[in-house]
């Protein structure tokens, strides 16, 4: 394994994170003082329950929400209270998402879901500019996650399996410093989940990607370096360590 210094700072740390929905009338806590840090390099799980609010400390760590109470610190700096496009431009770079469901743009095809955050990054004029290396980018990135053969089909055309690894590297085309990742094997059967984690332990162990991955399954979980768990709206205990 990577040696992982933790007597620095974490790179990205939730603290003390307080979230609540309305339902109807009423107001839901789902999140209830949570923390979670990660720490450059390393491959944190957290396990829970459908609905125990896994999702929803994700999203709160990688800006896609927003807590009611806490922070959320980006390698020492406060990174939920800066303005709207501050936000969005470290959700675009700092941070990758993988999903269980892939969220890849049907009418694309896979070379162009891949190309797509780096088309939303620059402006139409520099996307044009630097097509080319963006294209030779993300042909080598596909061909990292297994998928040279499959660059012009669409998402429909492949396997949940392929599908994942398409959204995987167009989470790393950007080369984020974090990937978040929510039940990336959620929706596959357990080999095809299993060359997923396979894949993210290797582009951990390889590139030092910082990986937060949240999923209800414990042999999944099992696999990152250090898990925990979220239950009542709160990170209960550290279920194991140095595992991967
Ligand atoms: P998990 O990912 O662990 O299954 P979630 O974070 O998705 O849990 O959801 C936790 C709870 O919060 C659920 O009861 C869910 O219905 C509720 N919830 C999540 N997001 C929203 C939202 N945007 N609006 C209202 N309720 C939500
Ligand atoms: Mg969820």
């Amino acid at each position: 394994m990577t040696e992982i210094c933790k007597m620095t700072r974490p790179l990205i740390s939730a603290e003390a994170i307080s979230r609540s929905y309305l339902k109807g009338q009423h107001k839901v806590p789902v999140l209830r003082g949570a923390g979670l840090t990660a720490h450059r390099g390393e491959f944190v799980s957290v396990i829970g329950q459908s609905g125990s609010g896994k999702s929803t400390l994700l999203h709160v760590m990688g800006l896609l929400d927003s807590p009611d109470i806490g922070e959320v610190h980006l390698d020492g700096q406060r990174i939920d209270n800066l303005n709207a496009a501050a936000r969005d431009q470290l959700r675009n770079r700092v941070f990758g998402f993988i999903f269980q469901f892939y969220h890849l743009m049907p009418e694309l095809s896979l070379l162009e879901n891949v190309m797509a955050p780096l088309m939303i990054r620059h402006s139409i004029l520099d996307f044009w500019r630097k097509r080319k290396e963006t294209r030779a980018a993300a042909l080598e990135i596909l061909d990292q996650v297994g998928l040279s053969h499959r660059v012009h089909h669409r998402p429909s055309e492949l396997s949940g399996g392929e599908m994942q690894r398409g959204a995987i590297a167009r989470a790393l085309i950007g080369k984020p410093e974090i990937l978040l990742a929510d039940e990336p094997t959620g929706n596959l059967d357990a080999e095809t989940g299993h060359g997923i984690m396979e894949l993210l332990k290797r582009l951990n162990r390889e590139q030092q990607l910082t990986i937060v991955m949240v999923t209800h399954d414990e042999a999944i979980a099992a696999q990152a370096h250090r898990t925990v768990r979220l239950e009542e709206g709160r990170i209960q205990k550290v279920l194991q360590q140095e595992a991967a």
